[in-house]
C-alpha cells in the first residue's frame, strides 16, 4: 500500500457532480478524493432482476465514470456486497484519511453508517456526512417548543420564512476538482456481475422549464396532459440537485410548485421523527381497523382489473411505466383502503416494487395520507368517488383510453365494489375501529 493519503467520497442518493455538498467538502480538503459507489447486497437481494431503478442507478454511474474520465482523467470506483465488507478490504488497499458522505435518513441506512462509522472510528478513519438531499433535515424545522411538525401548512410557513431570512439560494460549483484521484481504471461491476439484467421500463426525462413550473397550478392535475416534471425519481437519486429545483421554483414564483417540492421535505423530517410510522399507522388508533385484506380483490387491483376506469388507468400505468400520475395515486389509494378495505400497507409496498421514484418518506407520508391515518390526512369519511373523479380530472377520458384500451369491450370487468355499498362498509369500519 502506498503512504498517499485519500479521502474517499461515497455517493449514495446524490448521483450528480454539480451542487453535491460531501463531494465538495471532500474535493477542498485538499487531499486525493477516491469516489465509490456500493451496490448493497441487503437493498439489491429483494429486487426483481430487471428492476428499472437498478438500471437506472446503473447507467448513471456508467455516465458518471464517462464524464469524469472525459473532464477530469478521473472515475468512480463501483464495488458488490455488504458496505462494511467493501470498507473493510478499500482500507488494505488505500491510506484513507476519511470517508465524506451526504446524509441518508432511512432507518436501514441510518443503522448502516452507525455501523460503518463505529467500524471507521476504530481505525482512526473519520466519517463526515453532509446535509444534501433536502434544503432543512431532522429538527431543523420544527415548532418554538422544539416539537416536530405533524401538520403540513405551519410547517411549509416557517420553511419559507427560514428560506428566505437565510437568503439560501446560492448553488455551489464543483471546484477543485485537480484532486479526484487521477485513475481512469478504478473497479467497474457490470449489470450481469450483480445479478441483474436490462429492463424494458426506462426513466422519464424531467422538464423544469419556465413553463411547467409557471403554468403548474392549471395542468398539474389533468393525467391525461404533460403538466408535472416528473422529477420525482431525479431527486430520489438525486440526478438533479434539490437547491436548484427550489431556486428555479422561487424565481417564477410559482407558490403550488415551490410547495409540492415541500411536501417532500415534510415527510422526510417524518419519517426522521417517527421511524415507527413504516410500518405502523401515525394514529395509532387507526392500527384497529379491521381491514378485510381479500386477496382476490387485491390482486384486481394490482391489475387494474378493478372495473373502475381511472383506477384501472392509473394502476396500468404504473405496471407499463414504473409512474402514476399524482392525481391517480390518489385515487387508487384512496380506492385500496377505503372501497376494498384492504391495508394501506399493502398498497404501500405494492407501489414500493413497482415506483420508478419509490422513495420511503413520501410512499408511507401519502398512503398514511390517502387511508387518513397519517399526519395532517384528509379526514377519513372523505371518500373520492371513482366515476366522479373521471369528470373532474379525464372528462374527455383521454388519459383512460390510453391505458384501459379493452374499455368497450365485453371482457372488461364489472365494477368489483359498488361504490355506495363499499362506502358505507368503510365508514362502518372506521368508526368502529375508532370509537
Ligand atoms: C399513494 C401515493 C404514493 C406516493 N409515493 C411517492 C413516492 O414513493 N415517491 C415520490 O417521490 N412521490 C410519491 N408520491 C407523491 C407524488 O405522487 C409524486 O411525487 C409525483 O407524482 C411525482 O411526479 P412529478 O415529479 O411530475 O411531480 P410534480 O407534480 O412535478 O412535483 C414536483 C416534485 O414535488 C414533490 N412532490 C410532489 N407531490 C408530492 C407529495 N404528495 N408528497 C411528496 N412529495 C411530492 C416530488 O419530489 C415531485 O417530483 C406519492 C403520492 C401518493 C398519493
Amino acid at each position: 500500500m502506498s503512504e498517499k493519503e485519500y479521502i474517499i467520497f461515497w455517493f449514495r442518493r446524490d448521483l450528480r457532480l454539480l451542487d453535491n455538498v460531501g463531494l465538495s467538502k471532500a474535493l477542498a480538503q485538499g487531499k486525493s478524493v477516491l469516489p465509490i459507489f456500493i451496490f448493497d447486497n441487503n437493498i439489491l437481494h429483494k429486487l426483481p432482476k430487471d428492476d428499472p431503478r437498478v438500471n437506472f442507478i446503473y447507467n448513471t454511474l456508467q455516465n458518471l465514470r464517462q464524464e469524469l474520465n472525459n473532464k477530469y482523467k478521473a472515475s468512480v470506483a463501483l464495488f458488490h456486497g455488504n458496505p462494511l465488507d467493501i470498507y473493510k478490504d478499500l482500507i488494505k488497499s488505500y491510506k484513507i484519511t476519511a470517508v465524506y458522505t451526504n446524509h441518508d435518513y432511512e432507518p436501514y441506512a441510518i443503522k448502516r453508517d452507525k455501523e460503518i462509522y463505529d467500524f471507521l472510528r476504530e481505525k482512526n478513519i473519520l466519517f463526515k456526512t453532509f446535509k444534501d438531499q433536502v434544503i432543512f433535515e431532522r429538527n431543523e424545522i420544527v415548532k418554538a417548543d422544539g416539537n416536530p411538525y405533524v401538520v403540513y401548512t405551519p410547517y411549509m410557513r416557517k420553511w419559507k420564512e427560514t428560506y428566505r431570512r437565510l437568503s439560501l439560494n446560492s448553488i455551489p460549483k464543483v471546484d477543485n476538482i485537480g484532486n479526484f484521484i487521477s485513475d481512469i481504471d478504478l473497479p467497474n461491476v457490470s449489470l450481469h456481475d450483480l445479478g441483474f439484467i436490462n429492463a424494458t421500463i426506462k426513466a422519464p426525462e424531467y422538464d423544469d422549464s419556465p413553463k411547467i413550473i409557471q403554468e403548474y397550478e392549471v395542468t398539474r392535475n389533468y393525467p391525461a396532459i404533460k403538466g408535472t416534471s416528473l422529477l420525482s425519481l431525479h431527486l430520489r437519486f438525486g440526478t438533479v440537485s434539490p437547491r436548484l429545483i427550489i431556486k428555479k421554483a422561487v424565481k417564477e414564483e410559482n407558490e403550488t410548485f415551490w410547495n409540492e417540492l415541500i411536501w417532500r421535505e415534510f415527510f422526510m423530517q417524518i419519517l426522521w421523527h417517527f421511524p415507527h410510522t413504516v410500518t405502523k399507522s401515525f394514529k395509532e388508533k387507526y392500527d384497529r381497523i379491521v381491514w378485510r385484506n381479500n386477496e382476490e380483490d387485491f390482486k384486481k387491483w394490482c391489475e387494474g382489473k378493478t372495473g373502475y376506469p381511472l383506477v384501472d388507468a392509473g394502476m396500468r400505468q404504473l405496471n407499463k411505466t414504473g409512474f402514476m400520475h399524482n392525481r391517480v395515486r390518489m385515487l387508487v389509494g384512496s380506492f385500496l383502503c377505503k372501497h376494498l378495505l384492504i391495508d394501506w400497507r399493502w398498497g404501500e409496498a405494492y407501489f414500493a416494487e413497482k415506483l420508478l421514484d419509490y422513495e420511503m418518506a413520501s410512499n408511507v407520508g401519502n398512503w398514511q395520507w390517502v387511508a387518513g391515518c397519517g399526519v395532517d390526512a384528509a379526514p377519513y369519511f372523505r371518500i373520492f368517488n371513482p366515476t366522479t373523479q373521471i369528470t373532474k380530472f379525464d372528462k374527455d377520458l383521454k388519459y383512460i383510453n390510453q391505458w384501459v384500451t379493452d374499455l368497450n369491450e365485453l371482457t372488461y370487468p364489472l365494477p368489483i365494489v359498488e361504490h355506495k355499498a363499499a362506502r358505507e362498509r368503510c365508514l362502518n369500519a372506521y368508526k368502529e375501529a375508532l370509537n
